[in-house]
């Protein structure tokens, strides 16, 4: 099935959110998992909405999820002409026709049908009035009078319209523009779109869709709706639920990983395996298994999920992703620095703006450390002092300055004095981080240094 192709199609007039994000992924997957074609469509017709800079921060956001597309970059804005030569081919054929009807005695037709218990729709005034282009003029579709639309969902099997509901819906706007489903029917045939997945706020559209595609006389692709993800509260996600738009969550900490690997979940399953590395999800995806029923969007899964990314990707890695975050932090670290420092905090963050947080006592100079007051009263007193003015002179007098040295220094001191660890340890970790807890404490002096543990514990004796 490697004649495959798939198409994400989003219209710039906001950030991409993470229905759109999901719906980008599934299609992003089938292409891949066939070795097929996943085409990227700017749907810009409406021009008043459509802006630039959403745009740009959808195909940042593509980028950054890792969702490369196949071939150019197509924005229906530059397609006009094509979408006109397609209009003219339904005028001609006697599929189309114009219609000079004012959009308010449009409307009236509507009221007038739903006072009569129907369907809002236009009433064919101008089906064979052969009227030709003029102002305000508008191209609408010949709908057939009757019969039904059935098509087989790939997510929501058999579904079924009656034709008699449709209406001879605009092709071409007064100003020139093609409408939407015209525009999405000619670019689909056209791109060999074989696949149309998409949320399941565009099931209406869909008959009207296979009208257009057996009026211009092309083959249908295979629709698959997928239902809309929903709030935790079964009501219509929002912000209110803490759902953001993905650069959102970029600027939040979380990995790319972690969000695509949730996001497929919420509408796609496996068993019940919950973590997919994304060859994985390459490998396994298909439409059998898209889900029919909405999924509730669930923040603390997607922490997480988030947190297992944390702890699993290389430091390295990690220390690359967390670098503008501990920039924005104001520290200027090289890479290589925090590739040293992630190991030993990824455990303490779910995000990679905590974990930049988490790290900061690490990153800023003796002068600055931060003490806690509570802890400094406990671990800190005239004979907590003491303990760490004995310590620093066993790291004075240390060879080499790692783990095992610091480690080593502490146990000298405690043993030589005949004390208990517990009696010494917690004042050495409050002068040298501020305050109780944090990783393991000869770790932590290793990766600091000699100078600045020494600096720190100089501090701390004279607070
Ligand atoms: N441009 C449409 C939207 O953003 C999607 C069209 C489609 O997938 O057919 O909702």
């Amino acid at each position: 099935m490697s004649n495959v192709v798939t198409r994400f199609a989003p219209s710039p007039t906001g950030h991409l959110h993470i229905g759109g994000a999901r719906t980008a992924i599934f299609n992003w997957l089938l292409a891949r998992h066939f070795g097929g074609r996943f085409v990227l469509r700017i749907e810009d017709t409406d021009t008043e909405r459509s802006k630039q800079e959403y745009t740009d921060s959808i195909l940042a956001s593509m980028k950054w999820l890792g969702l490369d597309w196949d071939g150019d970059l197509i924005y229906q804005s530059e397609r006009f002409d094509i979408y006109n030569s397609y209009i003219d081919r339904l005028l001609e054929s006697g599929h189309a026709y114009w219609c000079e009807c004012p959009p308010d005695e449009v409307e009236k037709m509507r009221e007038e049908a739903r006072a009569k218990g129907l369907k809002p729709r236009y009433n064919g005034r101008c089906r064979s009035r052969d009227l030709g282009p003029g102002d305000g003029r508008v191209v609408r579709l010949k709908a057939p009078a009757e019969g039904r639309i059935v098509f087989d969902d790939l997510v929501k099997g058999t579904v079924a319209f009656d034709v008699a509901e449709l209406d001879d819906m605009v092709l071409r706007r007064s100003d020139g523009a093609p409408t939407y489903n015209l525009a999405v029917v000619v670019d689909d045939a056209t791109m060999g779109v074989t696949h149309v997945l998409r949320g399941d706020d565009h099931l209406s559209n869909t008959p009207k869709q296979i009208l257009l595609y057996q009026a211009l006389g092309f083959d249908l692709p295979r629709f698959g709706h997928v239902p809309m993800i929903l709030g935790p509260d079964r009501k219509k996600l929002s912000k209110r639920h803490g759902a953001k738009a993905v650069i959102e969550y970029e600027q939040y900490g979380l990995l790319p990983q972690a969000l695509v690997n949730y996001l497929v979940r919420l509408g796609w399953s496996h068993g019940d395996q919950e973590i997919f590395a994304l060859e994985e999800l390459v490998e396994k995806f298909g439409t059998e298994n898209l889900n029919s029923s909405a999924a509730g969007f669930d923040p603390d899964k997607l922490e997480w999920l988030n947190g297992h990314y944390l702890r699993e990707t290389s430091p390295e890695e990690l220390a690359r992703l967390v670098l503008p975050f501990v920039a924005a932090e104001g520290f200027d670290v090289d890479a290589s620095r925090l590739a040293q420092l992630v190991p030993l905090f990824r455990e303490r963050a779910n995000n990679l703006v905590e974990l930049a947080r988490v790290m900061r006592f690490m990153l800023v100079p003796a002068a600055e450390v931060e003490y806690d007051a509570a802890a400094v009263a406990k671990a800190l007193t005239e004979e907590g002092r003491r303990h760490v003015a004995g310590v620093r002179e066993a790291l004075v007098a240390l060879g080499t300055f790692d783990r095992e040295g610091c480690e080593k220094a502490i146990h000298d001191y405690v043993e030589g004095n005949g004390l208990k660890f517990k009696q010494v340890a917690p004042a050495v970790r409050v002068a040298v981080v501020g305050a109780m807890g944090g990783p393991g404490l000869p770790d932590m002096m290793a990766l600091l240094g000699r100078d600045d543990v020494l600096a720190r514990l100089d501090r701390a004796v004279a607070l």
